[in-house]
């Protein structure tokens, strides 16, 4: 812009300068013109008179200069002309000339050269050219000057502050634009952080992981939860979303999702598994970036593998039982048994026949509970009553091993469901039976610390190994195979005795050692009976 107002006022000066010269010299030529016949008049006069009186000798005698003074008779005949035997003279020019006519009837004829405008243009080159550069230069500085002094005022326009120091009335629309659109920016830059906060807010809050990329897999948006879930450092912005895991699986993934394709992952972490779901965002076709969800799914992939090792066991402990039924059966079918060991026989498939019995018991009894389709029921239990039913039903087996059963406590009253509750305590009185000793005993205590009841149930048994004591509530699982063989059993006692336990909103340990094994279970409770 300065270059081209530059420009503008020194093409104008140049103009102008150049049109002065050309008028002013224009005038003066024509003055000079003027004044020279003017001259000229005179000069034939004053000559025209000196010739009357002094006749050609006058004329000879005379020195006419630059001027030639003829003499014409009245015949036209030239009898005197200051030319003869000058030099020729070269200049060109127009020639002023001017008569008069002598009482004689001869004539007087001065002619004189008048300069033209392009001679006296080159007479006078010189000054014109010292006059026309100095304004030239002064125009320059002046372009110069007055260029930046137009321009600064635009060019100091803040386009963050318009309108701040002096300016032009003229650019008020421009000011007025840029505050309007200045407005409208900040609005929507407001607009933008409110929901990028929002956004932030939404996913610090979450647990799951969420990872936004652009389409080169740039990481625009991270959230706390998939730096934990990934175990990945804070990356800064800019970077690529493959620095999170140096997992194949999940670099696969991520790939897949940039091709446009949804896919998934399960990564095994040192705390856990992480299911990855990368999602391409495409708009017609267009990918637009991806979105990586990062979830915990650790406790699903254990319940998945812990229903995987349930359905195999399962067929496993229902087969042994019908096997060995199917084969007594095959035997007695076939007449092969003597009859005399018929009873015996008929006897085991008896045995086999209620393990299977037990099996499936403990199967629905404990799929219930899994699913939640257990009726809540709101009993009042008094446990201390409840011990004594479950040790009375057990009084037989009890006595069979020679173990003595012994309650203790007070009567504590919680609200549950009796049939669970009955089941929980008949299965860890049953344990304490079964894994005990010839002589030993099991002694079963109520009591209740401030809002919890408190069952113990100790024996003085075989106990449990110590590597197997976090163990022995999963399904199917029997510590120290060898041992627990000679007892009958399902695995699943326990099992069932701890999701009893979650269903009443209460806690389970156990404690072993060589005198024997302890399970506490503490309940919620409110009310304590001293009454009874
Ligand atoms: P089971 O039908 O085998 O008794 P449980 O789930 O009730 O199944 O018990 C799981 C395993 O825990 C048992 O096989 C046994 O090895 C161990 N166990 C449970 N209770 C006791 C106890 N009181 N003393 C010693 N070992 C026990």
């Amino acid at each position: 812009m300065t270059r081209k107002i530059f420009l503008s006022i020194l093409l104008t000066s140049f103009f102008a300068v150049i049109a002065a010269i050309t008028m002013s010299t224009a005038v003066i030529s024509s003055y000079s013109t003027q004044r020279a016949a003017e001259e000229l008049e005179n000069e034939c006069a004053v000559i025209s008179a000196a010739v009357i009186q002094g006749g050609l000798e006058y004329l000879e005698a005379v020195d006419t200069g630059t001027i030639r003074v003829e003499w014409l008779s009245a015949g036209g005949t030239i009898l005197f002309d200051s030319e003869n035997g000058r030099k020729e003279d070269n200049s060109k020019g127009d020639v002023l000339s001017c008569t008069e006519s002598l009482p004689d009837g001869t004539v007087i004829r001065v002619s004189g050269e008048q300069k033209d405008f392009g001679s006296l243009m080159m007479m006078n080159i010189r000054p014109l050219l010292i006059t026309f550069t100095t304004i030239i230069l002064f125009a320059l500085i002046a372009a110069i000057i007055t260029a930046r002094r137009i321009v600064r005022p635009v060019s100091s326009i803040d386009p963050d502050r318009p309108g701040y120091g002096r300016n032009y009335k003229e650019l008020s629309p421009l000011i007025e634009k840029l505050r309007s659109q200045n407005r409208r920016v900040y609005r929507q830059t407001e607009e933008l952080r409110y929901s990028r906060r929002q956004f932030s807010l939404i996913t610090e809050s979450m647990s799951e992981g969420i990872v936004v990329a652009d389409p080169k897999a740039v990481i625009l948006s991270c959230n706390s939860g998939a730096y934990k879930l990934l175990e990945a450092q804070p990356v800064t912005e800019g970077q690529s979303i493959f620095t999170l895991s140096q997992s194949e699986q999940f670099r696969h993934c991520i790939q897949n999702a940039m091709g446009g394709r949804k896919s998934e992952c399960v990564l095994s972490t040192e705390n856990g598994d992480r299911r990855i779901i990368a999602s391409p965002a495409s708009i017609s076709d267009t990918l637009n970036g991806i979105v990586v969800f990062v979830l915990d799914v650790t406790e699903q992939q254990k319940l998945e593998t812990m229903r995987r090792e349930f359905t195999s066991n399962v067929s496993h402990e229902l087969k042994t039982p019908l096997t060995t039924i199917y084969g007594i059966a095959d035997m007695l079918a076939n007449e092969m048994v003597r009859p005399e060991d018929v009873s015996t026989f008929g006897g085991d498939i008896r045995h086999e026949a209620q393990r299977l019995i037990n099996l499936i018991g403990d199967i629905i009894s404990l799929s219930k509970l899994d699913e939640n389709s257990v009726p809540r029921q709101d009993e009042e239990i008094d446990l201390y009553e409840l011990a004594e039913d479950v040790i009375a039903r057990l009084s037989k087996s009890a006595a069979e091993r020679n173990v003595t059963p012994y309650l203790m406590g007070e009567h504590v009253t919680v609200t549950g469901n009796l049939t669970i509750m009955e089941e929980m305590l008949g299965n860890l009185c049953d344990n304490a039976v079964k894994y005990n000793v010839p002589g030993g005993s099991y002694t079963v205590s109520i009591s209740h610390v401030p809002t919890k009841a408190v069952i113990t149930v100790r024996d003085t048994g075989i106990g449990i190994p110590e590597e197997h004591i976090d163990r022995i509530f999963e399904r199917f699982y029997r510590a120290d195979k060898s041992r627990s063989r000679k007892v009958s059993g399902t695995g699943l006692g326990l099992s069932i005795v701890k999701h009893g336990v979650m269903y009443h909103g209460g806690t389970i340990r156990a404690e072993s050692g060589d005198e024997g094994t302890v399970f506490t279970v503490e309940l919620p409770c409110h009310k304590t009976d001293t009454s009874k």
